[in-house]
């Protein structure tokens, strides 16, 4: 008999934390041969899934729950629910039933058979996400692979189940800007995909906002995996270099042998000011997004800060 670990990260689910819990109690009848615990992490939610949690950590035993004195973020939720978990198999889904439980059967059936992390591929995204966010995503996974020196699977989530050797190791990473697929590869073993259709969410609104957290994780995808960024400014400054210096080859040629042609100089100068200057800006933002990432390592505060815990030690 294996212990089988449930990280569930919750940021105000109430709508959907019983209808959840209904499903996990089914998998777990599903599962008599295991011993299953529920970690659920509440994220600093401020609606009344705290109180639902406590409610079924205070009638299961096998329910235990961390709760975060504020909210942390997806990524260190999940952190610390398998910081928490003890099972043999640690497996993480999100609490908006978008993950459906019964998936775990399969992951667990791989999982006996030697793989040591088996991840959750997406068939089809959900239909109710936007245009927007779903060609965004499919090209933000294929740069981060160009880039990343460690193949990173794409068009997977966070839904994966993880053996014990593999979540010790995770354990170890203890950065701030965390990428947890990332991680996860950079950890190795076998790893294994299933497919599986992403439901949508069963109520209330996605915790990611589009063009902030989405985009944070984005960044700590790219620059957590890659240094790439960085030497590209080289080439970009060695392509501007080569570029004004056939302009400025150019305009002598002029000079001396057509100096009655003119190399028309107000617009190109203004124009040659736009461009190196854009080029420095972003340049610079490259630069800074790579020592704002060492700013927050070195500060090196605890990643998250619990309040309350249940069912826990
Ligand atoms: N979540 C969290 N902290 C946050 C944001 C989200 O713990 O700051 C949880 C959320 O409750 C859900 C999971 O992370 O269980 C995924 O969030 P969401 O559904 O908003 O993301 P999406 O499915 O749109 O990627
Ligand atoms: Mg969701």
């Amino acid at each position: 008999m294996s212990t089988i670990s449930l990280v569930l990260p919750v940021y105000n689910e109430e709508e959907n934390l019983p209808k959840l819990f209904a499903e996990l109690q089914k998998l777990i009848a599903k599962l008599p041969n295991e011993e299953v615990e529920l970690i659920f992490v509440d994220d600093g939610s401020h609606d009344r899934s705290y109180e639902i949690l406590t409610g079924f950590a205070q009638q299961y035993p096998f329910v235990k729950t961390v709760s975060f004195s504020r909210n942390f973020g997806h990524q260190i939720a999940f952190t610390a629910g398998i910081d928490h978990a003890t099972g043999d198999a640690v497996i993480v889904l999100d609490s908006d039933l978008q993950d459906p439980p019964e998936v775990a059967l399969q992951m667990i059936e791989q999982w006996r058979g030697g793989a040591a992390v088996i991840y959750a591929k997406r068939r089809k995204r959900p239909e109710d996400e936007s245009w927007l966010k779903k060609t965004t995503a499919h090209w933000y996974y294929r740069i981060l692979n160009r880039l990343s020196d460690i193949p990173i699977p794409t068009d997977t989530g966070d839904f994966r189940l993880m053996d014990r050797k593999v979540v010790e190791e995770l354990k170890r990473c203890r950065e701030h800007s965390r990428y947890m697929r990332g991680l996860t590869s950079f950890v190795g073993f076998p790893q294994t995909a299933i497919f599986y259709d992403r439901h949508e969410r069963f109520a209330g609104k996605p915790k990611y906002k589009l063009f902030k957290q989405s985009l944070k994780l984005a960044l700590d995808g790219l620059t957590g995996f890659s240094a790439k960024p960085l030497r590209l400014i080289s080439y970009i400054g060695f392509v501007t270099a080569l570029l004004s210096f056939l302009g400025i080859i150019y305009a002598i040629f002029m000079k001396i042998f057509f100096p009655e042609i003119t190399v028309s100089g107000f617009t190109l100068t203004i124009i040659a000011i736009f461009f190196i200057g854009g080029m420095q800006m972003l340049i610079l933002g490259i630069i800074g997004e790579y020592i704002g990432r060492i700013y927050i390592e070195a500060q090196n505060r605890p990643l998250y800060i619990v309040k309350h815990k249940m069912n826990l030690d």
